[in-house]
Order: C-alpha cells, then sequence, then structure tokens
C-alpha cells in the first residue's frame, strides 16, 4: 500500500561528504586526512559532534496532503514554500486517499462522497464571491499540496529518525523513508546508518 505522493530532490551541496569532512577535520587539524577513512564521518556523529554536517543542506519538493504539510512544517530548522490556498483557487478536487482507505470499495465511497461535499461547498462559496482565502475553510486536510523544503544535513538526519519511525502518520512515514533513500544514495557516509 502506498500513498500518491511525490518526493524530489531539487538541490543538495555539491560535494558535500567532503565538505563536511573538510569541516569537521579542520577542527583537529587533520585536513590531510580527508577521503581516507569512510567510518570517520559516522564516529563524529556517533560522539554527538553533529554541527559539521550542519555545513551541507538539501532542497526537496514534496507533494502531499495538508494533514502532511501541517506536521512537516513543526521542523523549525528549515526554510518552507507551499502553494497558497489564499492567492491560488483550488477548482478542482485534487487530494489524497490513504491506502488504508482506498483498499475498500465501501469506505471509498464515504470517503469521495465528503470530498465531493468539500469541493462543492467551496465552488459555491466562491461563485457567491468569498474570497479563495475564507472558502478555503471547508477544504480538508486530504487537499494535496506542494512545498519546497530546505533542510541541513543534521536536520534531515532528526526528520529521518522522527518520521520514518512506526509512530509517525503513515502518509510522512513514506516521506521520510524516501528522503532517507535519496540521502542514503547521495551521502551515504552521512546517512548510511539510519
Ligand atoms: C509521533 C509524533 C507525534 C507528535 N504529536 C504531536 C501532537 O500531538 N501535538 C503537537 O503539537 N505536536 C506533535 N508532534 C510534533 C513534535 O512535538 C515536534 O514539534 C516536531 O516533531 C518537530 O520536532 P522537534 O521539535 O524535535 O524539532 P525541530 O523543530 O525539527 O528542531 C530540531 C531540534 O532542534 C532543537 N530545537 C529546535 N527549536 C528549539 C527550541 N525552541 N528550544 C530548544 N531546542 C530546540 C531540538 O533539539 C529539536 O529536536 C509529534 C511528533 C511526532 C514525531
Amino acid at each position: 500500500m502506498s500513498y500518491d505522493i511525490e518526493v524530489k530532490l531539487l538541490v543538495i551541496t555539491p560535494g558535500s561528504e567532503t565538505l563536511v569532512e573538510r569541516a569537521g577535520r579542520l577542527c583537529y587539524a587533520s585536513g590531510d586526512k580527508i577521503g581516507s577513512n569512510d567510518s570517520w564521518l559516522q564516529t563524529r556523529i556517533r560522539q554527538g559532534h553533529e554541527s559539521l554536517i550542519e555545513h551541507a543542506s538539501a532542497t526537496f519538493y514534496i507533494k502531499a496532503s495538508r494533514a502532511l504539510t501541517h506536521e512537516l512544517v513543526r521542523h523549525r530548522i528549515a526554510s518552507y514554500s507551499q502553494r497558497s490556498q489564499r492567492y491560488v483557487k483550488e477548482s478542482k478536487p485534487d487530494y489524497i486517499t490513504p491506502p488504508e482507505i482506498s483498499a475498500d470499495p465501501r469506505l471509498v465511497k464515504v470517503y469521495r462522497k465528503a470530498m465531493d461535499a468539500a469541493w462543492q461547498s467551496y465552488r459555491e462559496l466562491l461563485e457567491a464571491g468569498i474570497k479563495a482565502e475564507l472558502a478555503r475553510y471547508v477544504l480538508p486536510n486530504a487537499c494535496s499540496t506542494e512545498i519546497i523544503c530546505t533542510w541541513n544535513f543534521r536536520e534531515i538526519r532528526h526528520i529521518i529518525k522522527l518520521r520514518a519511525s512506526p509512530a509517525a502518520l503513515p502518509e510522512m512515514r513514506e516521506v521520510a523513508d524516501m528522503i532517507k533513500r535519496i540521502m542514503q544514495k547521495e551521502a551515504p557516509l552521512v546517512f548510511g546508518d539510519l
């Protein structure tokens, strides 16, 4: 079962692993040893010397529900830009259906009825001259949205630890797992242990 979501890496600090190792090795005047030991960064991270991985960052595009982004933006060491429901009209129903619901035709019917009713009310409010910023009050948490997020590597590790865990929202877990897989490919020396 999976959610109809998107997670794309847009930009990552070039040479990120070398950069953070360089920052760390500067502390110990061992710059001549950069690249000589693949476990060096992981040892620093285990020791709690994590500020050095703050020098690298990554920017992601995420398409998911507003329920998810509401939780995601609680991570404060970050920069976010999210599609506005004040200035952009959500003219056509675009929403996330949890696979736990889409697996059961009876529940799909219940769910779709609620979505159709929400968008019908939204359109009627717009037609009555209500601004999008107020009409959106009737839209659901399921509403699909887009967000661009920039986090440094330390914060990405933190987000993966919290949000890929079984305690997290299932949709969030999928997003965090996708971020984890991308980061493990891009910077295995920093994310390989997760
Ligand atoms: C399973 C789960 C359930 C949750 N349930 C709820 C809920 O019911 N209600 C709710 O409101 N929230 C809930 N949250 C959100 C949670 O409380 C945090 O707001 C969110 O996970 C952001 O994480 P954070 O605060 O660790 O870190 P970030 O904002 O990502 O910051 C990273 C780290 O920086 C440090 N930091 C950042 N800001 C400060 C600060 N002001 N003071 C000191 N240290 C700081 C902390 O060490 C922090 O861990 C839940 C989160 C999870 C994972």
